[in-house]
């Protein structure tokens, strides 16, 4: 079924009868080509690329929860292409572009709303590395604008510009930054993948990765045995989990990132605005909450909540920032499990076993990253080659010592 204003209409006149479910449940088969563990926004993209793009269609999507469960509906929807770096800059504005055309793309209205990400920065020293990561973007193609604090007081008036300790100097804007709504990217993926002939299979949790002669051969799952050609992990914060099935020591780290969202207000907030002199971050739903969060909770977890000192820190962050934030009321907070890597960047890559491929290390920032990740993702299963935007997002940099230290800090997780 294609969604259309004409469908709406047909659907209106007959008593909305006719809907049908956006995806089957089908029970596993004996085996599949591809299997994908974990349908979070990573497995379902890469599953619905391997078969539009690539033609593959024997494909199974395993989900130990329900579609949507995981971070791919649990984040705060930003999305963005402001990376500095080589290794990760062409690779975030594929997906940005990819984002630009993805609601035509999988027919699925996912709210991508290019709003505009400003980055604020508090410091002549932070006003260098921010132009220097404008002028890094402008050279690969991609929009940036160094903005001075009167510009950014004629867009946002509310900021706290004379803080005595953070005051705002300016900002670092990108116009084509914006937000997605999150569960609606699991779902439009989910049904893309699922008309093509993938199976997407909630409540199956994979429970060990069978070898035979050093191979992967299938996955052991609550529901059975299950055989495949070629076994792709996309389990995010159960990276490490999943790995260790198949002897895995990978340079991951999982832990605990929370948000938050404030009752409904009146639209107030226009742009996603992040503050520089921290880690907080905030944007306005349609709906009229304010969506924030800031730091991890800065210990190992796999529990999917924080605790109240984070809580605490983000709200004080929150009210430095905007200090008209203290008069409304905080609904709803969660969290969920980053997949920390040590440098800050991701890995898409093939493993040292045979037929097993690894996606991971998206630590707070992997949403934005769904589109190409699945993308690059589908292209080295189909192809056994990487992708040339994510050629520099190899498992072993680590022990060659070729980082990705997007963030400026070096390859320690406990800085980024
Ligand atoms: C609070 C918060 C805010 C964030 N904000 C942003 C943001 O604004 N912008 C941004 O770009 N990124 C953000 N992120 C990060 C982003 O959400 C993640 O990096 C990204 O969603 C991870 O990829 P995924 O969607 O595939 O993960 P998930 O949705 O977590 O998918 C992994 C899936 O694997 C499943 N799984 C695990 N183990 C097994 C198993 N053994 N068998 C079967 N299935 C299994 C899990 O149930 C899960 O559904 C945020 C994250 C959080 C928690």
């Amino acid at each position: 079924m294609r969604y259309s204003a004409y469908s709406i209409i047909k659907q209106a006149l007959s008593g909305n009868r006719l809907w049908q479910p956006a995806w089957r449940e089908p029970e596993p088969k004996p085996h599949y080509d591809v299997i994908i563990v974990g349908g979070g926004g990573h497995g379902l993209s890469t599953a619905y690329y391997l078969a539009k793009e690539f033609g593959i269609t024997n494909v199974a999507v395993l989900e130990k929860g329900y579609i949507g469960s995981g971070n791919v509906g649990r984040n705060t929807t930003i999305i963005r292409s402001n990376y500095l770096l080589e290794g990760n800059n062409p690779f975030y504005e594929l997906s940005l572009q990819l984002w630009e055309g993805l609601e035509q793309d999988f027919n699925y209205n996912a709210m991508v709303s290019q709003r505009g990400v400003m980055n604020l920065f508090h410091s002549d020293g932070q006003r260098d590395a921010y132009a220097r990561r404008g002028n890094g973007m402008r050279m690969h193609g991609v929009d940036a604008e160094l903005l001075d604090r009167e510009q950014v007081r004629r867009m946002m008036p509310y900021l706290n510009f004379d803080h005595a300790r953070f005051p705002i100097l300016g900002g670092l804007y990108q116009p084509r930054g914006g937000t997605v709504r999150h569960d609606a990217v699991a779902w439009g993926y989910a049904r893309g993948a699922n008309q093509r002939g993938v199976d997407v299979i909630q409540h199956c949790e994979v429970t060990g990765i069978r070898r035979e002669n050093g191979r992967v051969v299938g996955v052991e799952t609550n529901r059975g045995f299950i055989g495949c050609g070629k076994l792709a992990l996309a389990a995010a914060g159960n990276t490490t989990t999943v790995g260790r099935m198949a002897d895995l020591d990978l340079p991951i780290e999982t832990h605990v990132l929370q948000a938050f969202v404030s009752e409904g207000l009146k639209p107030a907030i226009d742009n996603v605005i992040t503050y520089g002199a921290g880690h907080f971050y905030i944007s306005q739903s349609d709906k009229g909450g304010l969506v924030f969060g800031a730091e991890l909770d800065f210990y190992s977890s796999y529990a999917q909540r924080g605790n109240l000192q984070t809580v605490e820190h983000t709200l004080e962050e929150g009210v430095t920032m905007i200090p008209g934030l203290s008069r409304a009321k905080v609904l709803r907070a969660w969290g969920g499990v980053m997949d920390m890597s040590m440098d800050g960047s991701p890995i898409i890559d093939r493993t040292p076993i045979d037929n097993l491929y690894l996606n991971c290390g998206w630590c707070y920032g992997g949403f934005k990253a769904t589109p190409a990740s699945g993308f690059c993702f589908a292209h080295l299963l189909a192809k056994d080659e990487p992708h040339h935007v994510a050629r520099f997002l190899r498992l072993d940099r680590f022990e060659r010592g070729y980082m990705i230290d997007e963030s400026g800090k070096g390859p320690q997780p406990n800085l980024h």
